[in-house]
């Protein structure tokens, strides 16, 4: 039945209807109005898959949805325009240009921890860019995926734009397709599958992976400032975020004020479903992954775990190493282990032996530090004193490197990766010097060196 899709929607892109900008934006316009006419579905997916929270569900997804979408609108026309570049002389007379061209018919398969963002923002992206899509999110929330399959599927052409749902098979057999590209998000094992797959037919892929992205706080940060902002990004959907300080290395001379702030913070925060900023933890299987994280000799704040509401409290622990159980992966869940350091090189040294992480953050107001650990820490991207907000603004792009990706999106990014820049060399007939054709001459090749200017 897949196999049907992707002929489907190749057929589709041979008619050339998505070349057309016009089309593009009705078609982006119209996922718009889909979308906010059935927000309150929406809303209720999520709260049964993971109770989160209508506030915390449009402010860390709908509108990013929407402002991708509207970056699209405006700039469209611009990111899609034939760019002229100059000529050299070794080509002249001529006229170079570069033609944004669609990829054709992409897959994108969505994580669930930001479950519509996550899938349906590179979508907005390959559409922008003039491909067809076949979405498959994730399958852990169940009732979120139906409603975007609804959602779609009721109002897309199913050769244009549609969902599949489904979980590791129907993932299998769609991967092991002859996409024009496929866009994953989700972790780093299951993103080697991917490329693996993709490998086999030369399909290109962007792959939005995951790892343990550090925070450091050093001696001369504007304390309050920074736990409040590190606290904020660390718990938000209960640390079930991709982007998410991992763990904070804190410098030695501050590390018990850090501490003691960050408990008050958690603490002023209120942490509940009530207040809507909890989540649940999405499934047993990880409730049951951060429990075994969780060390009682280092807790020094939270730790409770309630298995009924699948809930793990904003959980500190302190003081940790590199040697502890919740050092050993990512954690993606709401606890934060605190490690000392003395040295900014030896800390910087630690995080370089590891995989290279999707984020990183510095809290600082040093020059010289933040200059060190930006330029010194190979990273996706991330914030000096701020965390997660970094991916809140399209200029910059998003996406990891080594381990934590492979390519990046949103605004203008996210359509380059779904286009192909076709390079064009267009030339006159009335001239051509006769310098390229037999016999090849001393006094030609002389004028060749001229022209490459090589001494
Ligand atoms: P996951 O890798 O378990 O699942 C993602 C997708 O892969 C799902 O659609 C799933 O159906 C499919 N899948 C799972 N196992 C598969 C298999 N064996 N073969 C083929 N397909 C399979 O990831 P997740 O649990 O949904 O997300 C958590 C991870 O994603 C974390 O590591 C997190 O850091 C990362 N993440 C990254 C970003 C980013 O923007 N870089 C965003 C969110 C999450």
């Amino acid at each position: 039945m897949n196999k049907n899709i992707l002929t489907t929607q190749k057929e589709f892109y041979r008619t050339q209807a998505t070349r057309s900008t016009d089309f593009r934006k009705s078609q982006l316009k119209k996922l718009k109005r889909v979308l906010k006419e059935n927000e309150s579905r929406m809303y209720e997916a999520i709260y049964l898959d993971f109770k989160k929270s209508e506030f915390d569900t449009y402010s860390s997804e709908l509108a990013l949805i929407y402002a991708e979408i509207n970056d699209a609108l405006n700039n469209l026309d611009y990111w899609s325009r034939t760019k002229r570049v100059g000529t050299n002389l070794l080509n002249f007379p001529a006229q170079s240009y570069i033609i944004p061209e669609p990829l054709g018919s992409c897959l994108v398969l969505g994580a669930w921890n930001y479950p519509y963002m996550l899938s349906i923002n590179p979508a907005v992206a390959a559409l922008a860019a003039g491909c067809t899509v076949v979405l498959k999110p994730s399958e852990l929330p169940k009732n979120t995926s139906r409603v975007i399959a609804e959602m779609i599927n009721d109002n897309f052409d199913i050769g244009f734009f549609h969902v599949i749902e489904g979980g590791v098979e129907e993932t299998t057999e769609l991967i092991n397709q002859k996409w024009d590209k496929i866009f994953f998000t989700g972790s780093v094992p299951v993103g080697k599958i991917i490329y693996q797959s993709a490998a086999k037919n030369l399909v290109p892929v962007t792959l939005e992976l995951g790892g343990k992205s550090p925070a450091i706080v050093d001696e001369t940060c504007n304390m309050a400032m920074s736990v409040k902002r590190l606290v904020w990004g660390k718990f938000m959907n209960s640390g079930q975020t991709c982007i998410s300080p991992d763990y904070v290395l804190v410098h030695k001379s501050v590390a018990d004020q850090f501490v003691e702030q960050t408990i008050k913070e958690i603490e002023k925060s209120a942490y509940s479903f009530d207040n809507c900023n909890l989540v649940q933890i999405i499934n047993q299987k990880n409730l049951n992954r951060l429990k075994a994280m969780i060390d009682p000799k280092r807790v020094v704040h939270g730790g409770e775990v309630n298995e009924q509401e699948r809930y793990i409290s904003p959980t500190v622990m302190f003081p940790c190493s590199y040697d502890d159980v919740a050092m050993q992966e990512e954690i993606f869940g709401p606890i934060l282990p605190v490690i000392i350091y003395e040295d900014l090189d030896a800390a910087i040294q630690e995080i370089n032996k590891r995989e290279k992480p999707l984020a990183a953050y510095v809290f600082t107001k040093s020059k010289r530090v933040r200059k060190k650990v930006l330029s010194e820490i190979s990273f996706g991207g991330g914030g000096v004193n701020e965390t997660i907000m970094h991916i809140a603004n399209s200029n910059l792009p998003h996406g990891g490197v080594g381990h934590s990706g492979l390519g990046t999106y949103h605004g203008e990014h996210g359509f380059r990766a779904f286009t192909h820049y076709k390079s064009i060399i267009d030339k006159p007939t009335w001239f051509e010097l006769s310098l390229k054709y037999f016999p090849q001459t001393p006094f030609k090749l002389k004028i060749v060196k001229q022209i490459f200017r090589i001494k």
